[in-house]
């Protein structure tokens, strides 16, 4: 999806219509290192699903979904202050021209 850098939008501080920049917001990556491997929790979870039977909890093997929400912040040029929208729009790739 193609959104333009600069849009006039309504801003909620200056209560009318305002230049705003459009700022793509990078989602938070998830930490990689494990904290407490060997918890209650996991020892549980791999005596039980050791030997036959199975895992108990049902397996997720591929994402349902390929798209993703569009994290947009809305930045005013006039008082600087910043918005989200309230309901973004799902796309798969987001593109400021
Ligand atoms: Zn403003």
């Amino acid at each position: 999806m193609k959104i333009p850098k600069q849009i006039r939008k309504y801003c909620p501080s200056c209560k009318k219509h305002q230049l705003h920049k459009v700022i793509a917001e990078k989602t938070k990556a998830k930490p990689t290192t494990r904290k407490r491997a060997l918890k209650w929790g996991v020892r549980h979870y791999a005596f039980i699903s050791s030997g036959y039977g199975g895992s108990p909890r049902p397996i997720i093997h591929e994402k349902s979904k390929t798209t993703k929400k569009a994290n947009l912040r809305f930045q005013c040029t006039k008082c600087g202050k910043s918005h989200f929208k309230q309901h973004p729009r799902r796309v798969r790739k987001v593109e400021l021209t």
